[in-house]
């Protein structure tokens, strides 16, 4: 999902390639294509990508990942805000 973007360079995901097994699961529950696997390791490819969801951090086996839930949410809302558009209520903004 290229074209998805929240804030550039606010998104607060890390990944720690000493803990990271290349197990690849942080590819497989993250729906953004965040990740990729570079020589055995979780790479991330798409940083601003991420909306921060925390599933990829939630599901490594390794606790590899870290990322701080939410941000990207309230990103999203500034960015449309700086945009001038309408800001939707009642449900999820990711
Ligand atoms: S889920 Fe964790 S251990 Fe598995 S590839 Fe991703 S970062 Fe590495
Ligand atoms: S927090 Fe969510 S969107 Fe960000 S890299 Fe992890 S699974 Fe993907």
């Amino acid at each position: 999902m290229k074209s998805f973007r929240y804030l550039e360079g606010v998104a607060t995901i890390r990944v720690d390639r000493q803990r990271c097994v290349g197990c690849s699961m942080c590819l497989t529950v993250c729906p953004h294509r965040v990740f990729t696997i570079q020589e055995k390791k979780a790479v991330l490819v798409d940083r601003d990508g991420c909306m921060e969801c925390g599933a990829c951090a939630t599901n490594c086996p390794t606790e590899a990942i870290s990322v701080s839930p939410g941000v990207g949410c309230a990103s999203l809302i500034i960015n449309r805000w700086l945009k001038g558009k309408k800001i939707g209520t009642g449900g999820s903004c990711c």
